[in-house]
């Protein structure tokens, strides 16, 4: 028998977080008694917020955009990949009352590739389109999907070269500017720069995806991105948007809270429902 325990998404901004409808309707068809609701939390303002939550009750948070570095910094406990990743998106309270960070987005994009849309990492040439948190977030779990190699382009040239460095013991990894790459070609590319949410693209070159080859935006929207129409223009085997990386990233969340998982298929299939695609 559940008891009705208290979840939350912080962020800012945050009203437009489908996570509350997400996990609403995990805990409907797990038949968990819980309640998950948005809060607008600013940077400045997370800590007292953290308090204020797990002193009233709350079980576990999710954090997003600007948090999830200060809940990295704010966990006494990391997960292996959290600890990697330097960002976290899960925490959760444990029976000593300590906050254990986690982070569920790597998982949520690979097991979105690989188990929803079916795409082998194996010995694939990956191009990761930026260099911030979400990137982070990500190489570790992609990695582990042995691909041949992973190529970081940004903007900024020395962040990319940075972050490959410190994960240059996980496989061949390499950081360089949009310049660098004009000349190579990508089996998947994927766009994690925040680009999309302006509607803007960094700056591709036509020959950048393989023939067959895969796009993926981790931003999503009612309306297909523009990068996933540009991987529509240039022929994509498939252009997909963040969504199911959304839905399971928030499964893994779930999971770790509650010890039951949810089936995400029919979530994915109802947003996407509901949405103009
Ligand atoms: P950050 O702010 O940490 O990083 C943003 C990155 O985008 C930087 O590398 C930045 O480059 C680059 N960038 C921004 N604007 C442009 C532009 N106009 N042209 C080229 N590069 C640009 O953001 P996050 O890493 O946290 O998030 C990135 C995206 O991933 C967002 O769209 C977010 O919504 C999405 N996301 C989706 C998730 C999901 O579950 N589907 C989960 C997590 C993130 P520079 O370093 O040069 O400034």
């Amino acid at each position: 028998m559940s008891t009705l325990d208290h979840y939350a998404v912080f962020g800012q901004p945050i009203n437009h977080s489908k996570s509350p409808r997400i996990h609403t309707l995990f805990a409907e068809q797990t038949q968990q008694l819980l309640t998950y609701n948005a809060q607008e939390v600013s940077a400045e303002s997370f800590d007292l917020s953290i308090d204020t939550f797990f002193n009233q009750g709350g079980k576990g948070l999710n954090c997003t955009v600007p948090l999830k570095e200060l809940a990295w910094q704010r966990a006494d406990t990391l997960s292996e990949r959290a600890q990697f990743s330097k960002a976290v998106n899960t925490i959760v309270l444990q029976k000593d009352g300590t906050l254990l960070g986690d982070n569920t987005d790597g998982l949520g994009l690979v097991v979105d590739l690989t188990k929803n849309h079916g795409i082998s990492l194996l010995k694939s040439r990956i191009l990761i389109l930026g260099a911030g948190g979400a990137s982070r977030g990500i190489i570790g779990p992609l990695m582990e999907q042995s691909p041949k190699h992973i190529v970081i382009a940004n903007r900024t040239k020395e962040k990319a070269m940075t972050l490959s460095n410190e994960f240059a013991q996980l496989g061949d990894i390499t950081g360089c500017g949009y310049d660098d790459i004009k000349d190579c070609q990508f089996d998947l590319i994927l766009n994690a720069t925040s680009a999309s949410l302006t509607g803007q693209l960094p700056p591709l070159a036509d020959t950048l995806l393989a023939e067959k080859g895969y796009c993926y935006d981790l931003a999503y929207g009612n309306e297909p991105t523009a990068f996933v129409k540009w991987g529509l223009a240039h022929n994509a085997k498939k252009s997909m948007d963040g969504l199911g990386m959304l839905v399971e990233q928030a499964a893994e969340a779930f999971y770790i809270w509650r010890g039951v998982r949810p089936e995400t298929e029919q979530i994915i299939n109802l947003l996407n429902s509901e949405r103009a695609l």
